[in-house]
């Protein structure tokens, strides 16, 4: 069993340290915010008072931050959590961040003798309660086997994709193909509302024809379709509009650099970016109300 540091105890790092704590290692978590600590002590958590206390003594150190300026206040700073890590050790880094961000960590990671990975996830809330996550994971395949039993604690898929900051690309395009598909049944449940489809029929089709899609049966964005979706919840958030429009912001800046020319993407990005400004706390698929419902 291994003794583990989790940096970021929110929606999605709390439930992944819960389910370490279960498989029987020992997890010393930190978060910034208070509410975050004190809930994960139910969990069987060790709470840590500092980032360094919970690098302190581990062979694992875990990041699930909300972005790549997270990730650099949290681990790339002087004295910082990484200067007290053993050479050998090991930090996984599940925060969907920006590619530069993750080639420096990797990077400072070879001057000082740290195995890191890029290893963000797939799946959702419902996803890291249940340990069902999908981590792609951009590093050493020796790493990843070292640390295997800690990915399958906290979910049921690990895909190597390849060298530092791969698996940050693999998770900025597929959130751009969310995103794209969200938006666009947004957009035919908005049309179809304008010219008399009933939603159920819309949905009954959908769901049986070419256009079936994960965004249907995870976000759908009325109420009444699918069971316990946000819809059915005042759009509290599954996944929040501005962790989505963060996502495609990342998609954006990879298709640049890569020279790709984002028409689909893009577009998705600018309608997450509006219904961010004032309601990105909401669900992402509170999008609807950006592209005209009623
Ligand atoms: P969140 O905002 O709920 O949690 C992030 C936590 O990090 C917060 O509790 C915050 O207080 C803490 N934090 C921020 N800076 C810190 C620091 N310097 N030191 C310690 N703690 C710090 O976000 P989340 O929903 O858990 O998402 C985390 C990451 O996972 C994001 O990159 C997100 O895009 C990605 N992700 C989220 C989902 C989802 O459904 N929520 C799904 C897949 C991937």
């Amino acid at each position: 069993m291994s003794t583990i540091g989790f940096i970021g105890l929110g929606t999605m790092g709390r439930p992944m340290a819960a389910n370490l704590v279960k498989a029987g290692h020992e997890v010393k978590g930190f978060d910034v915010v208070s509410d975050a600590r004190d809930r994960a002590v139910e969990d069987g958590i060790k709470v840590a008072s500092s980032a360094v206390e919970a690098a302190t003594g581990v062979n694992v150190l875990i990041t699930m931050l909300p972005k790549g300026d997270h990730v650099r206040q949290a681990l790339l700073v002087a004295d910082g959590p990484l200067s007290v890590l053993a050479p050998g050790a090991v930090v996984i880094d599940s925060s969907s961040i920006d590619v530069p961000t993750s080639r420096d960590l990797h990077e400072r990671g070879v001057e000082l003798g740290i195995e890191v990975l890029d290893a963000p996830v797939s799946g959702g809330l419902a996803g890291a309660q249940a340990g069902t996550l999908t981590f792609m994971i951009g590093g050493a395949a020796e790493t990843v086997e070292k640390v295997r039993p800690l990915f399958e604690a906290m979910g049921s898929r690990t895909v190597l994709t390849g060298g530092p900051g791969s698996g940050q690309v693999a998770k900025a395009v597929n959130q751009m193909v969310f995103g794209s598909s969200l938006v666009a049944l947004t957009e035919a449940f908005v049309i179809a509302e304008r010219l008399g489809l009933a939603p159920q029929k819309l949905f009954d089709v959908l769901s049986t024809s070419s256009g079936d899609c994960w965004a249907l049966h995870n976000f759908c964005p009325l109420p009444g379709l699918v069971d316990g979706s946000a819809a059915d919840n005042n759009y509290a958030p599954k996944f929040a509009a501005a962790l989505l429009a963060k996502d495609l912001g990342l998609a954006a800046t990879a298709a640049d650099s890569a020279g790709v020319e984002l028409v689909v993407g893009r577009g998705a990005k600018d309608k997450l970016d509006e219904l961010s400004i004032k309601d990105g706390h909401l669900d992402a698929s509170a999008v609807i109300t950006k592209v005209g419902l009623k």
